[in-house]
């Protein structure tokens, strides 16, 4: 069923009684030619990819519960190409350009709504390194506006510019920045994939990875064995416990990112703002709420939940940068697990193992990467040779120390990334 505006108004006269489930719940094969662990953002869309770009006929994504219970329906929602680093900026230029055709691709409304960008910088030294950043992006072909001062206060007037601390200067407009809506972007590629015959399995953790000579065999999963001739990881915060049951040791730790949500308001934020001085951002949904975050709790942990003293430290960074945001109510608050790289960039790779490929390191920022990292991995899946957009995201750089992307230029620390 292909869904418009017409259909929407059918359905509207004649009771709703004509939609159908999105995609079917299909028991698992006993035997697959390519199996995506993980039915989050990165592991639909690469089976999507998998089937529409390659013509796979035999795939399945196996969830271990609901499709989206992860980071994709767990994220703010920020979609951007404002990257700096070779290898970093093409990929996330590429998935921009992805993104501004997803809705027609998928025939789903993901609510891509380019709003703009704003990251503010807060002294001299800060100015030229967006000076910079903005001169790459437009090198790669995106776009970039340097705001001086007066030139950030006609777009966010309410923001506090003479904090005694952390002055506004200005910043770094990327107008084609903005936001989607994050679990319709996994529903999106849910459908798409099942149309073109993937098998959804939702309710189904994989338990081991079967290995036979050095190369990949098939699967224990809660819902029996599972026989594959290729299989993906694409389990984001869980990577480091899929790939080791196959042996591996991934240069992985997972910390927790939360996030929060004010009640609704009337429209106040147009854009996306990011705080230059902390790690703080905002925006404001389409239901009305503030969403914001920060940074990454400092410990590494698998607990789907954040812990008080950051909350504290996202709420102060707040009030230091629009004081107006006291008088709005936290609704309530999240968290999901990041995987964090020690570079802060990402790995698409073949493992060690024949027939075992990984899709992970997606840090803090991998929501706006779906449709490139799917499109990406599928590729590698499907063909066994990098795409040239993700060549650079190699594992062994974090043997070799050749081909690093450090992004925030803080060393190889993953919580600071
Ligand atoms: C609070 C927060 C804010 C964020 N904000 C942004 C943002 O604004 N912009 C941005 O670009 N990125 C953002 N991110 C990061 C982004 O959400 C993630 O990088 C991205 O969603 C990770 O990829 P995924 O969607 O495939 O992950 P997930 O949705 O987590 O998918 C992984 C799936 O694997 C499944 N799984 C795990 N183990 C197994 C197993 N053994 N068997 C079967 N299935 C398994 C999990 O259940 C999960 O559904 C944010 C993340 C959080 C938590």
């Amino acid at each position: 069923m292909r869904y418009s505006g017409a259909r929407v108004i059918l359905e509207g006269l004649r009771g709703q009684r004509g939609w159908r489930p999105a995609w079917r719940e299909p028991a698992p094969k006993s035997d697959y030619d390519i199996v995506i662990i993980g039915g989050g953002g990165h592991g639909l869309s690469t089976a999507y990819y998998l089937a529409r770009e390659h013509g796979a006929k035999s795939v399945a994504v196996l969830e271990r519960g609901w499709l989206g219970s992860g980071n994709i329906g767990r994220n703010t929602t920020i979609v951007r190409a404002n990257y700096y680093l070779p290898g970093n900026s093409e990929f996330y230029s590429h998935s921009l350009k992805m993104w501004e055709g997803l809705e027609r691709e998928l025939n789903y409304n993901v609510m891509h709504s380019q709003r703009g960008l704003i990251n503010l910088f807060h002294s001299d030294g800060q100015r030229d390194a967006f000076a910079r950043r903005g001169n790459a992006m437009a090198n790669q072909g995106d776009d970039a506006i340097l705001l001086d001062r007066d030139g950030v206060r006609k777009h966010l007037p309410y923001l506090d510019f003479d904090n005694p601390r952390f002055p506004v200067y200005g910043g770094l407009l990327h107008p084609r920045g903005g936001t989607a809506r994050h679990d319709a972007v996994a529903w999106g590629y849910a459908r798409a994939a099942d149309r073109r015959g993937v098998d959804l399995i939702q309710n189904c953790e994989v338990t081991g990875i079967d290995v036979q000579n050095g190369r990949v065999t098939g699967l224990q999963t809660t819902r029996g064995s599972i026989r594959a001739k290729k299989v993906g990881i694409v389990v984001a915060g869980r990577s480091s416990q899929v790939a080791a049951m196959a042996g591996l040791r991934l240069p992985i730790e997972s910390h927790v990112l939360q996030a929060f949500v004010t009640e609704g308001l009337k429209p106040v934020i147009n854009h996306v703002v990011s705080f230059g001085m902390g790690h703080f951002y905002i925006s404001q949904s389409d239901k009305g709420g503030l969403v914001f975050g920060g940074d990454i709790d400092f410990y590494p942990s698998y607990a789907q939940r954040g812990n008080l003293p950051m909350a504290e430290h996202v709420m102060e960074a707040a009030m230091t940068l629009m004081p107006v945001i006291g008088q709005a109510r936290v609704l309530r608050s999240w968290g999901g697990i990041m995987d964090m790289t020690p570079d802060g960039s990402p790995i698409i790779d073949k493992t060690g193992i024949d027939g075992l490929y990984i899709d992970c390191g997606w840090n803090y920022g991998g929501f706006k990467a779906v449709p490139a990292s799917g499109f990406a991995f599928a590729h590698l899946i499907a063909q066994d040779r990098p795409h040239r957009i993700a060549e650079r995201f190699r594992l062994d750089r974090f043997t070799t120390g050749r081909g690093l992307m450090d992004e925030e230029g803080t060393g190889a620390q993953h919580n600071l990334h």
